[in-house]
């Protein structure tokens, strides 16, 4: 474990991306068939492959309870150094190294010994059973190689390592072509694995693995019709844009599982769902929205909230509020043969790299039981649209059949799982909104003089990677939502200053605005006029936040748009 520590130091000193890859490969090549799953997982840094349902449920308070098991810091000095470095694991590496800790060589974990204790943490419950496991493992571990372990565990591997950095470092090092590690790297949805298949020479051999939810394709805000056409016309898809919650279906023989955009199996919660996809004679996997509807009429979101987390769901509550699944894609399938049968065995063929024009027909083929019909499914509403006006027409239309919006794609375009490309743009409001990670909060004023309203947020600056800060606001959540994140941001506060708070940062909220504003008075270089708080959004986490490079390019969209763009946001305010 201390080698990867080092490796990860060395490889965050260069901004240099060749640089980093060359590291990189020499690494991995020394590495043998058990390390190098463990070593790759972790340079992404996560604990556990993507898609395993496994997390181990660490924060800030764990880590520092655990620390002060290992040596005499107090959770202000941890505090304090997490004020210099902005970073979790240097202000760990920092103080240890301070406190003299300096435990004996020929304990050092290793690689395995890492994952094995991450997995006993992820078993244990409560969090000071977790904690315990943490101080046995960073007893043993000397600063630079605790400060790896919690690189690994705060999810926060501030190295500029994203995927594609470690599948070219696949590739370099075992001498295979970039585009088998990538292909490899998109169906089996596992780096671990990916990397397995580079080490062994089978990269041909990856399959698309039913019930391994794939990364969801993710879309980029745009915040005009303009915008769009230029990007992705002349002749654009549009489909409504579902206020639902986002979920891949999987099915072969008789087993359906769903699986929501973080990759957990949210299967027992709708009982209707998967009633609706067991008699289907096809095995594939879908992507769609969960969606609240009933005679024909799409149920406000809040009604489907109360169907959220919940497992086992009451016949009443089912009655209630009854939910069928919009299908929008279809990610590889497997057609009966004539002799009735589509199993084999756990994979199917992929379709993902099919243009869209063809996996909606591969869609529309399967015959989905709709629920017009008394069948549990829908397909997104389809159209298309070759001028501004068109769109905005078609904005109103989706409105008005109570979708959120658009959502925009390029007919041509390829499934490109975990990308957030242009080949599909969201178009939600008069103007885009952006996805933020809070990194501070403060007590409010007046009636809300008791409690955290007021959020700090940030941006990720990929190029930097780190986040950086673009405004602030007063919540625009509800009393109740309020109350809840004051808990949270309590518990998972990391240092106070008077009345400003900085936190974990891992809560994401969409910020609406009207205008962005070159700015030097947050380290983002820009501002938001009038940032409000649309709504929190606990189903992404900190990596799925905006990017600086989008709130440019919104930024010089405004610029160049603006009058356009006034008049556009008030017609589609008209329309609303
Ligand atoms: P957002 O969550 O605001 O970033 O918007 C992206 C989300 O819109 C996706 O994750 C889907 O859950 C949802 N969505 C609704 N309708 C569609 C659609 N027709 N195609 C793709 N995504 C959609």
């Amino acid at each position: 474990m201390r080698r990867w520590s080092e490796l990860a130091e060395r490889v965050a000193a260069t901004t240099r991306t060749s640089e980093k890859t060359s590291l990189l490969a020499d690494y991995l090549r020394t590495l043998d068939a058990d390390e190098l799953p463990i070593a790759v997982v972790f340079l992404t840094g996560r604990a556990f492959p993507e898609a395993d349902q496994r997390a181990t449920g660490i924060g800030w308070a764990t880590i520092a309870n655990a620390i002060a098991q290992v040596a005499d810091v107090g959770r202000a000095d941890l505090g304090a150094a997490y004020d210099r470095f902005s970073d979790i694991s240097a202000a760990v590496g920092d103080v240890l190294a301070k406190a003299g800790h300096a435990p004996d060589e020929a304990g050092a974990p290793d690689l395995k010994d890492v994952a094995a204790t991450f997995a006993a943490i992820e078993a244990a419950s409560g969090p000071a059973r977790k904690a315990d496991l943490l101080a046995g493992l960073l007893a043993r571990s000397d600063p630079r190689t605790a400060r790896g372990i919690v690189r690994v565990l705060s999810g926060e591997l501030r190295i500029g390592l994203r995927e594609g950095l470690v599948e070219a470092a696949l590739a370099k090092a075992f001498d295979r072509p970039l585009d088998a590690v990538k292909r490899a790297g998109m169906l089996t949805g596992d780096i671990g694995r990916t990397a397995e298949l580079a080490r062994t020479g089978t990269l041909e051999g990856a399959e698309l693995a039913l019930f391994h939810p794939l990364k969801f394709m993710l879309a980029s805000p745009a915040e005009d019709a303009a915008e769009i056409i230029q990007r992705l016309g002349p002749t654009v898809w549009v489909e409504d844009k579902y206020d639902g919650i986002r979920c891949q279906l999987h099915r072969e023989g008789t087993t359906v599982r769903l699986y929501s955009r973080d990759l957990h199996d949210i299967s027992a919660g709708y009982p209707e769902v998967i009633r609706a996809a067991e008699p289907l004679p096809w095995a594939g996997i879908l992507d769609g929205e969960l969606l609240a509807w009933r005679d024909g009429t799409v149920l406000p979101f809040i009604s489907l909230q109360t169907r959220l987390g919940r497992k086992d769901p009451s016949a009443e509550l089912l009655a209630e509020v009854p939910v069928i699944y919009v299908a929008w894609d279809v990610l590889g399938l497997d057609q009966p043969g004539p002799d009735g049968a589509a199993d084999r065995d756990g994979v199917v063929a992929p379709t993902l790299e099919l243009p869209l024009t063809e996996r909606r027909r591969l869609l529309e083929g399967l015959a989905l039981p709709l629920a017009e019909d008394g069948g549990g499914f829908a397909l997104s509403h389809l159209s298309t649209a070759a001028s501004t006006d068109a769109l905005e027409d078609a904005f109103a239309e989706a409105r008005a059949r109570r979708n959120e919006g658009l959502m925009v794609k390029d007919p041509t375009s390829i499934y490109s799982p975990g990308r957030r490309g242009y080949g599909w743009l969201k178009m939600k409001k008069a103007l885009a909104t952006i996805d933020c990670v809070v990194v501070g909060v403060e007590v409010g004023h007046g009636k809300r003089h008791g409690v955290l309203s007021d959020y700090t947020f940030a941006v990720r600056d990929e190029g930097r990677d780190q986040l950086v800060t673009i405004g602030k606001a007063y919540s625009g959540l509800t009393d109740a939502e309020i109350a809840t994140m004051t808990r949270w941001f309590e518990e998972h506060t990391i240092s106070q200053h008077g009345r400003y708070r900085v936190v974990e940062p891992t809560v994401v909220v969409e910020v609406a605005f009207d205008v962005i504003l070159r700015s030097n008075r947050h380290k983002s270089g820009f501002a938001l006029r009038f940032p409000r708080i649309a709504q929190l959004r606990l189903d992404k986490d900190a990596r799925e936040a905006d990017t600086l490079e989008t709130v440019t390019r919104l930024y010089e969209g405004l610029q160049s748009g603006a009058e356009h763009l006034v008049t556009a946001g008030a017609r589609k305010a008209a329309a609303r």
